[in-house]
């Protein structure tokens, strides 16, 4: 199944001069949000074992739970700055377009857990590196980062310095 025809461009969103990767058709199709799935589960092949699977906020959320349930893993909420309801571990980032902070209840992960980073997108790599760090001052391992797309102008790949995988590369 050629799941690339579920994904489209949007020009100028969120501002002049980006062209953003929608993948909302690809969400609201059954057949293409499952072989997704299927496909992103697959990219973690090392046999071993998951504890925790992270869904960078907001659309790393729907893929991340629903990988977390095919690992048998926990689901670990990474949010925007004053989302989240108890202690929290935060940090500070760029992106492609601005700085935001990012956070994880300081509870989520505990020493020596293996832990997956989803999100749809790997642009700058900003986002994801800030996610790895939070994950490492709490202890825990990350055995992968995994995205649906990821944006290979950008080298997003370089600044992570972790196993990266996605479905496609632009
Ligand atoms: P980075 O920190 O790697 O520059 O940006 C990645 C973050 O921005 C991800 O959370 C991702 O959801 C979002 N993002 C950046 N560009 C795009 C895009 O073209 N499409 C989508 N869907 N998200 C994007």
């Amino acid at each position: 199944m050629d799941l690339k025809k579920y994904i489209r461009d949007i020009s100028d969103f969120p501002k002049e001069g980006v062209v953003f990767k929608d993948i909302t058709p690809l969400l609201g199709n059954a057949e293409a949000l499952k072989v997704c799935v299927d496909r992103l589960q697959a990219l973690y092949n090392s046999g071993q074992k998951v504890d925790k699977v992270i869904g960078i906020e907001a659309r790393g959320f729907i893929l991340g739970g629903m990988l977390a349930e095919r690992f048998n893993a926990g689901f670990i909420p990474v949010r925007k700055k004053g989302k989240l309801p108890y202690k929290v571990k935060s940090k500070a980032y760029s992106l492609e377009y601005g700085a935001d902070e990012l956070e994880i209840h300081e509870d989520a992960i505990q020493p020596g857990d293996r832990v997956l980073i989803h999100d749809d997108v790997l642009a700058t790599g900003g986002t994801a590196k800030a996610v790895c760090e939070l994950v490492e001052e709490l202890g825990g391992v990350v055995v992968q980062c995994n995205f649906i797309i990821e944006l290979d102008f950008l080298n997003g790949r370089e600044q992570l310095k972790k196993p990266v995988a996605s479905l496609f590369n632009f």
